[in-house]
């Protein structure tokens, strides 16, 4: 029987708690069965605005973040096909591949921007889309484009945070979940001279 996923792109680095709490919120008020935490191998829309760290370390870093809930998945894909990440590459190999119906699931920041992403024409006619609220931006979707709109409870947390907060040696524990805050130890991520 056909699966009903949400594909949650992101550059998690690190992945947060908003994170989690997005995908647990829409797979719950969607009904869906799974979500697909697909890490950016190039995230496209990030680049040069400052250091990535790399897709490999992030990779592991979410699958430390969601560890063993139920209905989370980290995905590979655009990861193994490497190069820039589109959205529209990874749903038309998806959907290529299986009779399963995916979700892209967004913050409304992202959502924002729509119209500017790859090939936004054949995307907008493909993909269907679950946007979340987020401080500063309403969960809406833009006019012409399918989907549903999930409210959360409001987080006002980013990766951009948690960087700046290790970079200034302070605690992140409970913004993400404790493996993840070790691992960042671990791997020194974020620290000015890393
Ligand atoms: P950065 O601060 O590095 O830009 P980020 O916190 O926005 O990162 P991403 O990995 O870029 O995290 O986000 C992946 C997806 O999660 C995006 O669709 C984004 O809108 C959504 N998202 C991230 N944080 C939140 C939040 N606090 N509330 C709602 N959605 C969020």
């Amino acid at each position: 029987m056909p699966q009903r996923i949400g594909i949650f792109g992101g550059t998690f680095d690190p992945p947060h708690v908003a994170h989690l709490v997005v995908a647990e919120q829409v797979k719950e008020q969607l009904g869906l069965d799974e979500i697909w935490f697909m890490v950016a191998h190039h995230p496209w829309q990030k680049q040069g605005s400052r250091v990535i760290s790399s897709a490999e370390d992030r990779f592991g870093l979410t699958a430390l973040a969601i560890g063993d809930a139920e209905g989370f998945v980290v995905t590979r894909h655009e990861l193994d096909r490497g190069g820039d990440s589109y959205t529209i590459d990874t749903l038309e190999q998806l959907a290529a591949a299986s009779d399963d119906e995916f979700w892209v699931v967004i913050g409304g920041d992202s959502a924002d921007g729509l119209q500017t992403w790859h090939r936004a024409e054949d995307l907008r006619s493909l993909a269907r889309f679950a946007v979340v609220n987020r401080p500063g931006h309403e969960g809406e979707l833009p006019a012409g484009w399918d989907g549903a709109v999930v409210e959360i409870p409001a987080l006002d947390v980013s990766s951009t945070d948690l960087r700046s907060m290790v970079a200034d040696g302070r605690s992140i524990r409970f913004l993400t979940p404790d493996a993840v805050v070790q691992r960042v130890g671990e791997l020194g991520l974020y620290r000015p001279t890393s």
